[in-house]
């Protein structure tokens, strides 16, 4: 067993911040607030240089990856490391509680693997995992429970890709973060914000009060944030490997939390008991898949298969765009085939993808030219589609432009996870995409371990999406729910063109489906691609549109031929990297969601 509930947790808000990864983030030549009372590292969301890259949501995270890459290690080294740190700097939306999928463009075999690091659900599941009195359970009770947490696949996804790619132990990977939790990090608006969104829920559970709520409210802005419980976490799978996590009394004190959620005895919250065990955690295994592959104009574009829907529901959507000129068109007319192309292709997504392990998934059909072209026929130019649109049947891809059955409406999924990008100078390049599933997950952090709990199995299907059609994501023992994670890596002449990745539940499909339209159709610069307002269409009768959108004269003429709008603040948190002919890398990251994000190069130079 760990420490007792809180026993050792210590929590020191100063004004002080000397952090280990600010004096990397100047040893890598980035700037840093000269001036400013706490020294952080300055975002910004684009660098250029050679030496190789990262871009993350986080100027430290971003700083360590740069670090590990100085000193000799290779991408997939300096993705874990700086994964590791996001666990400590983002631990409302990644960390060791929850898991991820990754992809890998290896420079010397010039093959791109991937891990799907997803998290499973208890072996004593059922479809009834969600339902009680026949009755599903009221989402947000579901997220605040431990019936959703899944076992963690973050830590075993670490190891693996160490292990296959890497070059340096996990212990040494984890160093920088463990001291990042030690010595702390600087709170910044978005930090405060999505604690202040979590208070109330935070609150009733003592063990992440204690470690978020310092005093009772979220920290200032300015202040310096330690978690030395993390720490201690962080050294004791380095010293002890990861059988303390999956085996050992990390993983006890992860299912005793699980199975006796520690409430607050003032609570009046109910917060129901989830059945997870240490053998679902003795029984956790990464799954090494091979990557979903189209080809759209003149280059191949690689993303995750199933258990996520990323991989599938993204080339389904370019195969359909490709048969149009979307450089030519008008803005309204670009939006419109993206927008209609990502409903047909959310459509497909409902009814045929789950986890493979439990549903015959047509992987390959789905991204089949022949089936894209037997839906892009339904696109017309002056009409807008209804929806919830029927699915067509790949397996069998009519030659007209027949779709039947009943329709399959898109479930609802949380909008929140973190994702980074990683290039090295051998030309290695790392996507990936890691979340715990809503901003603070399952809101328990594991007492005296200084992480929190996912909730992924929320994006199970609570019941299904259409009874008159199996539902290819119900629970089920060991299964691992869909994911629409869309870590995707473009190659041009079997070289790295560029790599690009988002957070945001489902809309993560049509945020890097935009992101890609945009830099290759549309010509913009990476980092101009991700700044660009976003719209998300999945078979439903609104499309969202982020006020850039919605509050411009485009909406106006899209609404004309027919189109529904809501407006949405803020989707996606997208980070990228490109590859120029010279040799350098252009490292991108958001300029305004979330704060800005952090790109950086190992030796600056020039810009993009
Ligand atoms: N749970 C989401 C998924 O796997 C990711 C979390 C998010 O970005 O909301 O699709």
């Amino acid at each position: 067993m760990g420490p007792a509930a809180g026993s050792t947790t210590r929590r020191r808000i100063t004004a002080l911040a000397a952090t280990g990864a600010v004096v990397a983030a100047l040893a890598a030549g980035s700037p840093a607030a000269a001036g400013t009372p706490t020294a952080v590292p300055v975002k910004s969301p684009v660098a250029v240089g050679y030496g190789g890259a990262v871009s993350s949501v986080d100027a430290n995270a971003s700083a360590v990856g740069i670090d590990v890459l100085r000193h000799g290690g290779n991408a997939v080294d300096a993705a874990v490391a700086t994964a590791a740190a996001l666990g400590v700097t983002e631990p409302y939306s990644a960390g060791i509680g929850g898991g991820g999928y990754l992809v890998y463009y290896d420079a010397r075999t010039h093959r791109i693997s991937t891990i799907d690091g997803r998290e499973t659900a208890p072996h004593t599941a059922n479809s009834g995992l969600f339902l009680e009195n026949g009755k599903p359970l009221p989402f947000d009770q579901a997220v605040t429970s431990g019936l959703s947490v899944g076992a963690p696949g973050t830590p075993a996804t670490w190891q693996a890709a160490l292990d296959r790619w890497g070059t340096r132990s996990l212990a040494q990977s984890l160093a920088p973060a463990e001291r990042l939790a030690e010595q702390g990090f600087t709170v910044d608006k978005t930090f405060r914000q999505q604690t202040a969104d979590n208070q109330a829920r935070f609150a009733d559970f003592p063990a992440t009060a204690k470690l978020f709520l310092p005093g009772g409210k979220p920290p200032e802005v300015g202040s310096t944030f330690t978690n030395p419980d993390l720490g201690r976490t962080y050294r004791e799978l380095a010293r002890r490997g990861l059988g303390a996590l999956y085996r050992g009394d990390i993983g006890a004190d992860i299912v005793n939390t699980v199975r006796k959620p520690p409430v607050s005895p003032t609570a009046t919250r109910r917060v129901r008991p989830g059945r997870l065990s240490a053998a679902d955690l003795a029984a956790y295994a990464v799954r090494y898949r091979q990557p979903t592959h189209v080809t759209y104009r003149g280059r191949d574009v690689y993303g995750i298969a199933p258990s996520s829907s990323g991989g599938t529901t993204m080339g389904e959507a370019l195969n359909i765009l490709q048969r149009y000129d979307l450089s030519g068109m008008s803005p309204a007319q670009y939006l419109h085939h993206f927008i209609e192309a990502s409903r047909i292709a959310f459509a497909d997504r409902g009814r045929w993808v789950g986890d493979p392990a439990y549903v015959n998934v047509p992987t390959r059909g789905l991204t089949s030219q022949r089936f894209a072209d037997s839906r892009a026929c339904l696109i017309k130019p002056g009409a807008v589609l209804s929806s919830p649109l029927p699915p067509g049947d790949p397996r069998h891809p009519s030659s007209g432009c027949a779709h039947g059955g009943a329709p399959v409406p898109t479930t609802y999924e949380g909008q929140n996870t973190t994702n980074l990008t990683v290039a090295d100078r051998w030309g290695d390049v790392v996507e990936y995409t890691l979340t715990i599933e809503q901003t603070g997950g399952s809101g328990i952090v594991v007492p005296g371990r200084g992480f929190l709990l996912n909730n992924e199995l929320t994006d199970f299907d609570f019941t299904p999406a259409n009874p008159a059609v199996p539902d290819p994501n119900l629970p089920g023992p060991g299964k691992r729910p869909r994911s629409s994670i869309s870590p995707t890596i473009v190659l041009k002449d079997g070289r790295p063109d560029f790599a690009i990745g988002s957070p945001g539940g489902a809309t993560i499909i049509t945020t890097v489906l935009q992101v890609l339209l945009g830099h290759v159709d549309r010509g913009l610069p990476l980092v101009d691609a991700i700044a660009a307002p976003r719209a998300s269409q999945r078979n439903a009768a609104a499309t969202e549109l982020e006020p850039g959108l919605y509050n411009s004269p485009l909406r106006g003429e899209l609404e004309k031929i027919g189109h529904h709008f809501t407006l949405n603040p803020e989707i996606g948190a997208a980070t990228g990297v490109q590859r120029l002919p010279d040799g350098r890398w252009i490292a991108a990251a958001e300029t305004v969601r979330r704060g800005g994000g952090s790109a950086m190069v190992v030796h600056p130079a020039g810009t993009a």
